[in-house]
């Protein structure tokens, strides 16, 4: 039996923040986690834009963890405006988000550039967090457990362990949008997730974590955080506001 992992919440920035804000919110966040060490139960990640990762990484040192928003599927070259997932890590980073729903969207990635950009990050030894999610027509024809099925069956590296993955579970129509799916909904595409990861790496399938993202708020996090196979968050909108970000990880009960 695998001891259930330790809860993630991870906040996403997107294209928000520059040196004086950016800087100033996470100087916050960490100084909330370091003034209540051991009184939470997760980890605690921020992805800033590229460009304040390095910054963001030096000012909070050991006290958050720190991500990537997306990174390119080679390690180095001729590709400009990119940057490479071992770039990241030298800035830094410990995780990268990869597949991003809007990243799917505004940049035509498909499975296959995220299965590419995933291997990235594993090569790079970055933890790959890969967003999966099915848009609200997908969802209305009954077809969500279909799409992410086959999201994570297209975008998941040979190499994904629960070291290296955490999936993070996101429909599309709540991302920003103030909606979120109803607790049987998550439930129920998590529920379907953990049988899929089980598949496929045996009882180490039950370690990897699984995150909810769309429109988590302070008000709604503890209801979703405690669902079954809810092993923590992913937040766009409320990680903007370091009090709404930390009511989040406050809310996070301890796993098991
Ligand atoms: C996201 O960007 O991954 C996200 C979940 O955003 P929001 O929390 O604003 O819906």
């Amino acid at each position: 039996m695998t001891n259930p992992p330790k809860p993630l919440i991870a906040g996403n920035w997107k294209m928000n923040g520059l040196s004086g804000s950016g800087l100033a919110l996470a100087r916050d966040v960490a100084g909330r986690a370091v003034a209540a060490a051991g009184f939470f139960h997760c980890e605690v990640l921020v992805c800033p834009p590229a460009t304040l990762v390095h910054a963001v990484a030096e000012a909070v040192g050991s006290a958050l963890a720190i991500g990537g928003q997306d990174c390119h599927a080679g390690a180095v070259g001729a590709h400009t405006g990119d940057i490479g997932a071992e770039m990241l890590a030298d800035a830094g980073c410990t995780y990268v988000l990869v597949g991003h729903s809007e990243r799917r969207a505004d940049h035509a990635e498909s499975n296959d550039t995220v299965h590419a950009k995933a291997a990235a990050a594993h090569r790079a030894g970055l933890t790959a967090i890969l967003c999966v999610g099915e848009s609200e027509a997908e969802r209305d024809a009954g077809r969500a457990l279909d799409v992410v099925a086959d999201q994570i069956a297209g975008s998941l590296p040979s190499v994904a362990a629960a070291e290296n993955t955490v999936i993070a579970y996101e429909p599309v129509w709540a991302i920003g949008t103030g909606r979120t799916a109803t607790p049987d909904d998550i439930a129920g595409v998590h529920k379907f997730i953990r049988e899929t990861m089980v598949a496929r790496l045996g009882g180490a399938g039950n370690a990897v974590r699984i995150l909810y993202g769309g429109s988590v708020k302070p008000t709604n996090a503890a209801e979703i955080l405690r669902l079954a196979n809810v092993n923590g968050a992913l937040v766009g909108g409320a990680s903007l506001e370091a009090g709404d970000f930390w009511a989040i990880v406050e809310a996070c009960p301890a796993p098991g």
